[in-house]
């Protein structure tokens, strides 16, 4: 069974199709990478898998149930942005702990464990006491990824999260991330970006978008040795 499987799924927005009928079967603990140029419609896919925009046509299914009208928090899945979107007053545990206290079957000693361990984890332990305006950019972004792991989701999303991050905190940040896939081995995560490099560093495979099409999915070195044609080819930096 797969995790997370899209039968001719589209979207539109109003009479403007941005997906159009994106079939894709992600297995249970994979790394999925959406790779395309901007505006191909990566952060729509994701944002449909999360339930955070509503599906136009086709299905949707996570963990072998059609999963279309289901709000976000019942797919089990959690989302990490671009812009780290934390409260600004809360401290950075009480930023970790907010999500799991509105889900009410964590006790409060699971939650104080899943916390520590994520921190751990994400090297803020030292901060957990801190607001976040006190943390770097790469500190903060860590705090979203940490808030989102103790969630335990069974799919775990990434939208471009290291553009915001200087380059060398962008490369630190992407080693962490290859760091989590292995230590969340049972998780799944679909991650986008518009950088080559990274979709080729971290992902098992590669989905590339093309003007809300699929053209092609493979592992990094299948694209690179045989892309389908000459945008694929162009995309991955191959030399077809
Ligand atoms: P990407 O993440 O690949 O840059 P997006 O998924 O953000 O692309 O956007 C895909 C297309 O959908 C773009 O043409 C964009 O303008 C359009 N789009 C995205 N969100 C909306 C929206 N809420 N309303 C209307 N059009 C949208
Ligand atoms: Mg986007």
């Amino acid at each position: 069974m797969a995790s997370v499987k899209l039968t001719k799924v589209e979207k539109a927005f109003g009479a403007v199709k941005v997906l159009h009928g994106i079939d894709l079967q992600i297995e249970q603990g994979e790394f999925i990478v959406f790779v395309g140029p901007s505006g191909c419609g990566k952060s729509t896919l994701l944002r449909l898998i999360a339930g955070l925009e509503d599906i136009t046509g086709g299905n949707l299914e996570i963990d072998g149930k059609v999963v279309n009208d289901k709000s976000p928090k019942e797919r089990g899945i959690a989302m990490v942005f671009q812009s780290y979107a934390l409260y600004p007053h809360m401290t950075v545990y009480e930023n970790m702990a907010f999500g799991l206290k509105l889900d009410k079957s964590t006790g409060k000693d699971e939650m104080d464990t899943r916390i520590r361990e994520a921190a751990r984890v994400l090297q803020i332990e030292d901060y957990l006491e801190r607001l976040p305006k006190a943390l770097s950019g790469g500190q903060r972004q860590r705090v979203a990824i940490g808030r989102a792991i103790t969630r335990n989701p069974k799919v775990f999303l990434f939208d471009e999260p290291l553009s915001n991050l200087d380059a060398a905190l962008r490369v630190q940040t992407r080693i962490e991330i290859a760091g989590l896939h292995e230590k969340m081995s049972d998780t799944t995560m679909i991650y986008v970006t518009h950088d080559q490099v990274e979709a080729m560093t971290l992902a098992d495979k590669i989905v590339v978008l093309n003007k809300g099409h699929v053209e092609q999915v493979g592992s990094p070195i299948d694209l690179y040795e045989r892309p389908n044609n000459l945008f694929v080819a162009r995309f991955i930096g191959s030399p077809a």
